[in-house]
Parts: structure tokens; sequence; C-alpha cells
């Protein structure tokens, strides 16, 4: 066994201890979310650097020949005013706005290099994540979307989703993402219990949440709340209580999520365990999202996804087929010739074949744009599968 091979074995071993409550490796201390296996940006099979490609723009170049079947645009606005103790994203605290406005000055220059390679795409998607995308300005969120619609075919798009954090969502944002042909804004409440607000460093409070919903559901057809639940301690009862308020917001999806407990800070394992709380067994996990599902379903809810519940209509019906669809997760989770073109720093691209990652380093991949004009990735191939 070589020895990256060994540690990410133990690595992995570590971590099903975390996840599974095996408790086989009692001894391993909790380690730095960035010195974690990245569980979710694994894409198999794993990049190695032996799948490096020399010439990074091969894939960008190719890409008309490899007959994607549908294609996303994903967009990375990485700046958060505070860090959540339970975020797994690639994010931080900025120091002024004049990273934010370089940042937003670089997105363009990207967009703009990368369209020289794959030409003037037809996209369906559009998702724009982070971080806190409604930090932007209303001018800034027009000139990203001008960039947009001016390097891509948008004619035939399905969906454009903007994510949104609540304090800093204001009618003149939402008029701006509206006017840019967002059609679906999503915002993260994660919990309304006070307690595990605090745990979560989540500085917005609950009157905070209800009135960017109010605000968020005047201006869009399709809005979704992001919820989560698996928390250390939490009970049947805080669970339901969340689903409740949840669900009173009216926005037209709401996904849960499990805590994923490996890709969280050790700050917050520090604060559960300071306050007594003992991690869920996975098996009470899996009761949570059994009794998760049963009490939407009795509201009325059904599945459009792993995570997302919409309303049911007609009471037959066991799984959503209609509209609201999350047509970006469908790409995201969809075939192996789905087609992901990333922008922003450590977007991802994914192309049938091709994995390209963009530099990780707010600064430098600003940096390599604005004083250098060279895009900021690097690529490698997939080889194919067995
Ligand atoms: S959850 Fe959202 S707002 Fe909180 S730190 Fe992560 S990206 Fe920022």
């Amino acid at each position: 066994m070589t020895s990256v091979v060994k540690q990410q074995a133990d690595t992995l071993a570590w971590t099903y201890n975390i996840m599974f409550d095996l408790k086989l490796l009692p001894s391993r201390k909790l380690i730095k979310f960035n010195q974690q296996l990245p569980f979710f940006k694994w894409y198999y099979p794993f990049d190695t650097d032996e799948d490096r490609l020399p010439n990074p723009f091969l894939p960008l170049l190719a890409i008309k020949s490899l007959q994607t079947r549908r294609c996303a645009v994903y967009v990375h606005v990485p700046f958060c005013e505070t860090i959540c103790s339970f975020c797994p994203f690639t994010r931080g605290t900025y120091s002024s706005e004049t990273e934010i406005q370089n940042y937003v000055a670089a997105l363009p220059l990207e967009i703009d290099l990368k369209r020289r390679f794959v030409g003037r795409c037809k996209v369906d998607v559009i998702f724009v994540g982070g971080g806190i995308p409604s930090l932007l300005s209303p001018h800034q969120i027009e000139s990203l979307g001008a960039a947009i619609h001016s390097n891509f075919d948008t004619r035939s798009l399905k969906e454009f989703t903007f994510e949104s954090e609540v304090k800093s969502v204001t009618r003149g944002k939402l008029e701006a993402m509206h006017s840019i042909g967002v059609n679906r804004v999503s915002f993260g409440a994660q919990t309304f219990s006070d307690s595990y607000r605090k745990i979560f460093s989540l500085d917005a409070s609950v009157a905070q949440v209800v009135n960017a919903a109010k605000l968020i559901n005047e201006r869009f057809d399709y809005t979704n709340v992001d919820m989560i639940y698996g928390m250390a301690g939490q009970t049947p009862k805080d669970l339901y209580q969340d689903a409740r308020e949840a669900l009173n917001l009216q926005t037209t999806t709401v996904d849960f999520y499990p805590l994923n407990n490996l890709a969280a800070q050790t700050r917050m394992h520090r604060t559960m365990r300071a306050v007594g709380l003992q991690h869920l067994p996975a098996t009470e996990r899996v009761q949570h999202r059994i009794r998760l599902d049963e009490f939407l379903r009795a509201q009325g809810y059904a599945p459009i996804n792993g995570y997302s519940y919409s309303l049911a209509v007609g009471s037959q019906r066991e799984v959503v087929q209609h509209s609201p669809k999350f047509y970006y997760h469908d790409v995201v989770y969809g075939y192996h010739d789905d087609a992901i073109i990333g922008y922003g720093s450590s977007a991802l691209t994914q192309l049938p074949g091709y994995n390209l990652y963009n530099a990780a380093d707010r600064a430098d991949y600003v940096s390599r744009l604005l004083d250098k004009q060279i895009l900021p990735f690097e690529a490698f191939a997939i080889p194919d599968c067995p």
C-alpha cells in the first residue's frame, strides 16, 4: 500500500468511525476541515497526478465534440460575513468591499476567456452559489447577469438559481436578480432552535429569516429554504418543530440536509460537547430521516429529489413529477454526459471524461485573471470506468 493510499484508507476508516459511531479509532482527535478527506468533493474516479493533463485547455477545446446531454453553469461567490460552524463549502470572510469588487471584476474575464475556447454554449441551468451571492450589490448582480447572457446561449434556460443569505436580502437585490432572469431563489434557515442557531454561529434572528422569506416569496414564484437535521442531541420533538416552522415559511420547496459531522468545523463539535450534546448514532439519524419523510407527506408534501420536498399535487402522488423541479440538482447528480462549467475560485468544471479545477485561493484566482489574463485552472482526464 503506498503511503498516499494508506493515508486515505486511514482517514476513511476514521471517517467511518465518526459517521457510523463504530468507535474503531477512539484515540484519533478531530482534525481541521481543510485537512479532512473532502467527501463532498469526490468525483469518481479520483483524480491523480498521472491523469493531470499537460495541456489543460484540451477539454475546453474538445467541448463541442463531447456531445453533452445538458449543460449547467455554476458561478461561485466565496464571500461570507461570518462563518457558520457547520459549513462544508469553500468560502471565507472579507476585509473590504474592494475584495468583492475585484472578484466580481475577475468573473466576467473568466467567462469571456473560457468562451473563446468553448464558444457560446447553450445553457440549460445556471446556479450562482457560495458563499453568499446576495452580498453582491444590485449593480454587481446586473453586471454578472450581463456577462452570463452575452457569453452563453440562454434562450432555452430552464432554471436560474441565486443563493441568498437572509440578512443581505433587500428588495433592490431581488429586483436585480429578477431582471437578469433568476427564477429560483434559495436561502438557508437551517434550524429555528435558538440553541442550535447559536451552536451553528448563525447570527441572523428567526425574525430576519421570516422577513426575508416573505420578501423573496413576494418576488419569486420558485423559492427554496435549506434546513439541517441530525444535530447532536436533536430529539424528534426538536425535529418536528423545525419542520413545522420551515413549512410555515411557505417556500415552494424545502430541502432537508443531514448535518455533515465530518465537514463541520472543530468548533461546532467542541461547542456541542461543551454543552453536553451527544452525537446521534447513525440509526437515530436514519430514523430522523424517516420521521421527516412521514411528517412531510402527512402535510401534503412529496419528495422531488433526495433532499427536497414540495407540495404534492393530487393525493395519490408518491413523487412529484411536475414542476417545480430542481434542474441543477438533476445535472449535478445526473448522467455521465452532463456538463457543468464552473466559474470563480474553487469552482469545478465537469465535462464528459474530464474534471477541471479552478484555483481555490481567491487572491490567486483574481490575480491570475486581472493581472495576467490567464485562466486559473488545472485539468485531469477521467480514465474509462471499468
Ligand atoms: S453556510 Fe453559507 S453563509 Fe454560512 S459560512 Fe457557509 S457559505 Fe457562508
